[in-house]
């Protein structure tokens, strides 16, 4: 029996495990067997291993071939497997050194024509690979670009099995071609407005920089035409930059989704998603047919903004399963045998229309919904949702006054308080583990050291008593008077900060 092995990485998710591909040749009946969990992409392989080693000059001899995919309890999906199960059997073969290929992790689909095509999922698979000390990998040429954004590792591409048969004949790994990264910057960023751009609106700027500052999920109500989405999509530019690991994982989602360019840099704007309300809960949350099970808008938006125009017209299943990602800060996605975790950690902008028709702002006038369409229609948000949403308010139309009015302040202005404003909140919620006012539980804010005076929560109180909060509520402006306190780089919120909150949090109108 003859052996030959090499490496490859199999992705859950986003988490990739470094998988040994072994290939057993044995004299016998001929057979061209795959073990370990391969889905019906990966377990077609063989045909295509076939047609492509023909072409490479090298093919596949009628022996008895058992290939194995090891550790043998992860699943297997899709055709990148293809080239390390043909490498694996060449080495068997004797055509290449199993020397040279045992720690090289290669990834790619094989063409019939024997060329080595694209797959998804490059980004985080090559991240595995070199967490687990693997020095060298072989990706398709179209991939090339998001594998070299990976630290310690060298990335090699070919364009053919052939060529790369070629090179193990002659070279170690060491000595291989290194992908040419030239052309390839190393960091982008992408514009999304100013919020100097923005005329009037005094309240929702500043619920744009709590909202940032503290990371709290925002809902704005207004009429069409009252510039919600610029506003939303604004809140964007105030949020720090992302960190070198955190911009990796945004773009291994789209990675995953085969969207990154040949050409990729390194993102490290947060991102920005804004389905349409027509959206399947399949693109929203996650799942999708066939083989793969693809992440869905709220984990495009991990580590960003995810804003849902006109909100109350999402279908409500799609709202309501909005609150396991809000709650963990990441999603499962449940299949028939298996389930899926990506990453979900966003912030949430809703936006909606202050009635069905759009006009029931102001004294109402122009409206022409019915008094029970009126009642109903916020309240598709449904209780359980808007309790995660900190801020609700209203935006008005801008009148002539405000266009002649003096520019606002510039999103670099703003960004620069809440930098401060987060610094301050780290260091006081360290020891618990959390970053945000927003993230902080109720409890924490009620009772023990953070706690407020008595004579502070008067305010608070009162509209608890009279029922014009809940208590969930109550938690809610507490956290909004905290980051009011940070903004203003104070220590302890005051009863004007509660007051302020309070004003913020019951604009929208929308129940507890
Ligand atoms: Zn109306």
């Amino acid at each position: 029996m003859r052996l030959g092995s090499t490496v490859s990485v199999a992705l859950s998710g986003l988490v990739g495990t470094v998988i040994n591909v072994e290939a057993h040749i044995a004299s016998g009946l001929p057979a061209f067997a795959i073990s370990g969990l391969p889905d019906a992409a990966c377990a077609q392989s063989p045909n295509r291993v076939r047609a492509a080693a023909i072409v490479a000059g090298h093919p596949i001899r009628n022996d008895r071939i058992t290939v194995n995919l090891s550790p043998s309890s992860i699943p297997k999906r899709g055709s990148s497997f293809d080239l390390p199960i043909a490498c694996a059997i060449l080495a068997a073969q004797g055509v290449i050194s199993s020397r040279r290929t045992a720690r090289v992790a290669h990834l790619g689909e094989l063409g019939l024509d024997g060329t080595i095509r694209p797959v998804l999922g490059v980004l985080p698979s090559v991240l595995a690979a070199a967490r687990d000390g693997i020095g060298h990998v072989v990706v398709p040429r179209a991939n090339a670009g998001e594998a070299l954004l990976v630290d310690g590792v060298r990335v090699h591409s070919f364009d053919t099995l052939h060529s790369l048969i070629e090179t193990y004949a002659r070279l170690d790994p060491e000595d291989f071609p290194d992908v040419d990264p030239a052309g390839v910057e190393p960091v982008a960023t992408r514009e999304h407005g100013d919020l100097a751009d923005v005329v009037g609106q005094d309240t929702a700027r500043m619920a744009l920089e709590i909202a940032a500052a503290g990371g709290h999920h925002l809902l704005l109500v207004g009429p069409p035409g009252a510039g919600k989405t610029m506003l939303a999509e604004r809140l964007v530019t105030l949020l720090p930059r992302l960190s070198r690991e955190e911009a990796l994982g945004v773009m291994s989602v789209r990675s995953v989704l085969g969207e990154v360019s040949s050409d990729a840099a390194l993102d490290v704007t947060p991102p920005f998603e804004a389905p349409h309300h027509s959206a399947s809960m399949a693109a929203i949350i996650g799942g999708g047919g066939g083989a793969s099970i693809r992440p869905g808008a709220v984990s495009r938006a991990d580590r960003g903004v995810l804003f849902l125009d006109e909100a109350p017209e999402f279908k409500k299943d799609v709202l309501q399963s909005l609150r396991q990602p809000l709650e963990s800060g990441q999603v499962v996605v449940a299949r028939a045998r298996e389930s899926v975790t990506f990453p979900a950690r966003f912030q949430l902008v809703l936006a909606a229309n202050p009635c069905p028709c759009g006009m029931g702002f102001g004294k109402g006038l122009d409206c022409r919904c019915q008094p029970r369409e009126l009642r109903t229609y916020l309240a598709r948000l449904g209780g359980p949702l808007m309790d995660r949403v900190d801020l609700q308010i209203q935006v008005a139309p801008v009148s002539l006054a405000h266009l002649n009015g003096e520019p606002g302040e510039s999103s670099a202005d703003v960004a620069v308080r809440v930098d401060q404003a987060r610094a301050q909140q780290q260091q006081r919620w360290a020891d618990l583990g959390v970053g945000l006012n927003s993230w902080v539980p109720g409890r924490v804010l009620r009772r023990g050291r953070f706690a407020l005076p008595r004579n502070q929560l008067v305010d608070l109180h009162k509209a608890l008593d009279r029922g014009w909060l809940t208590l969930r509520g109550f938690d809610r402006c507490l956290r909004l008077s905290w980051t009011l306190c940070d903004l203003r780089g104070g220590t302890v919120p005051t009863r004007e900060d509660i007051g302020v909150a309070l004003g913020l949090r019951g604009q929208g109108q929308v129940a507890a």
